[in-house]
């Protein structure tokens, strides 16, 4: 894919979690506006099938997000190929063990925290490294509406995703005295391999799955695509804009604040 001037012309990102659902799809979107983008994900196979497919301004590093040596490789990668990293959108997550409260294993609460949570504190931390010498820089990460409305995800999953919240909110402040800007997308349903995962039993295509979604996180008579995640992170790394931190924006067709009285989508009816 050929870079043309856009809105991130001349960016150098990393994106966690890019080999697949709505970090693949930011990663297009970004190319598409002329950034460079480092894919960093668990999954070698398919992280080089979206590089291949994004031509000469991806490049693909094995990470593993639970590790911080991986998570200071892939920034310095971005560094080393590119010179300077201007967007760290630490988006890869797990949705974890299911179960009620009582039968929980700690360790899977854990491992949970590990990958959504842990990680997005690590790519903070190495992101403001690098960016703090330059005075300049994005940080996005992905959270969801699991944050901010119960019934939605496993525990740990929307334990995870609403300290992500409270982590933009603490990191945007520290970081405005360099110009670093820290913000967090929480999406309502979108259709992705995560979402699948959900029901592994049940084999349903993508457009199957997102039909049966309109009637509650859709909006116009359609679902939410990875495409309108990365439209917003697209935006919310530019200098468009520019005055926007400490954000936790939802992108839902308004499910959270219409819906959120009659939520019974996890837990299944009333107990
Ligand atoms: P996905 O499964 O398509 O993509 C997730 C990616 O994260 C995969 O490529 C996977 O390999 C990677 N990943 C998982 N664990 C990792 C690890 N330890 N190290 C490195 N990479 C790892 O799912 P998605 O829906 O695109 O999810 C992206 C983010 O969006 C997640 O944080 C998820 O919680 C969040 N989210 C998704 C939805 C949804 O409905 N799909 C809604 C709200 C939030």
């Amino acid at each position: 894919m050929a870079a043309t001037a856009g809105r991130l012309q001349g960016l150098v990102s990393v994106i966690t979690g890019a080999a697949s659902g709505i970090g693949r799809s930011t990663a297009k979107k970004f190319v598409e506006n002329g950034a460079k983008v480092i894919v960093a994900d668990r999954q070698v196979e398919l992280g080089e099938a979206v590089v291949k497919e994004l031509g000469s301004a991806a490049s693909f590093v094995k990470c593993d997000v639970t590790k911080e040596d991986d998570i200071a490789a892939a920034v310095d990668a971005a560094v080393k190929q590119h010179g300077k990293l201007d967007i760290m959108y630490n988006n890869a997550g797990i949705v974890g063990e299911r179960g009620p409260i009582d039968q929980a294993k700690v360790e899977d609460f854990d491992f949970t925290l590990n990958v959504n949570l842990r990680s997005v504190f690590l790519g903070m931390k190495h992101a403001a490294r690098v960016m703090k010498e330059r005075k300049t820089g994005c940080i996005l990460s992905t959270a969801s509406v699991a944050a901010i409305a119960g019934g939605i995800g496993p525990h740990g999953y929307a334990a995870s995703k609403a300290a992500i919240v409270g982590l933009t909110r603490n990191a945007a402040a520290e970081l405005q005295a360099h110009s670093i800007r820290v913000n967090c997308i929480l999406p309502g349903g979108v259709v992705t391999p995560l979402i699948h995962s959900l029901n592994p039993d049940v084999k349903l295509t993508d457009e199957q799955l997102g039909q049966g979604m309109v009637g509650t996180m859709g909006f116009g008579g359609r679902y939410i695509t990875p495409d309108d995640i990365g439209n917003l992170a697209v935006f919310l790394a530019s200098p468009d804009s520019f005055f926007i931190t400490g954000q936790g924006i939802t992108v839902d067709g308004g499910f959270i604040d219409l819906y959120k009285d009659s939520l019974d989508l996890w837990f299944g009816s009333k107990q």
